[in-house]
């Protein structure tokens, strides 16, 4: 099998080798909803190629984090988390289960600096994160009574 003339032509962009490892972990990551952990990636991809180690699949996601074709979630949350998104939005975060739910850049009025950001800071996007307790947690929460 050889990558897809659409795959090989984003990574000619990226200036990327287009392998066929590489296809099959870029398109593992695209499917997926959410915002999928090297963890559970490496899963899915294992399913393709039984023999990739986690080391590779961690490897070409770096390498397509660098070059621009995949986007890291956000820097703070603590592992690394891949953003199959590309359309541009916020995130709605649980402060209990750290779950990450896609939320609509319509859905909030554009956000703009008021003070100018520190002298050479280059501004490229602005993403939100909206901390919450997500309905799952909250459910949860409402069922177990409180010890005090
Ligand atoms: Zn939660
Ligand atoms: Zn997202």
């Amino acid at each position: 099998m050889f990558p897809s003339t659409n795959f090989r032509e984003l990574c000619h962009r990226h200036q990327l080798a287009a392998t066929h490892q590489r296809q099959v972990i870029y398109e593992t990551v695209t499917s997926l909803s959410g915002h999928p952990s090297p963890e559970l990636i490496y899963e899915k991809v294992r399913e393709k190629i039984p023999s990739i180690s986690l080391a590779t699949v961690y490897k070409n996601i770096r390498t397509f984090l660098d070059s621009g074709m995949l986007r890291e979630v956000s820097l703070h949350h603590g592992s690394l988390r891949v953003e199959p998104n590309q359309r541009p939005h916020h995130h709605l975060v649980c402060i209990h289960c750290k779950s990450i739910t896609d939320f609509d850049e319509a859905g909030l009025d554009p956000v703009r600096l008021r003070a100018k950001p520190p002298r050479g800071f280059q501004v490229q996007r602005i993403a939100v994160d909206v901390l919450g307790i997500c309905a799952k947690c909250a459910s949860k929460a409402a069922h177990k009574p409180r010890k005090v």
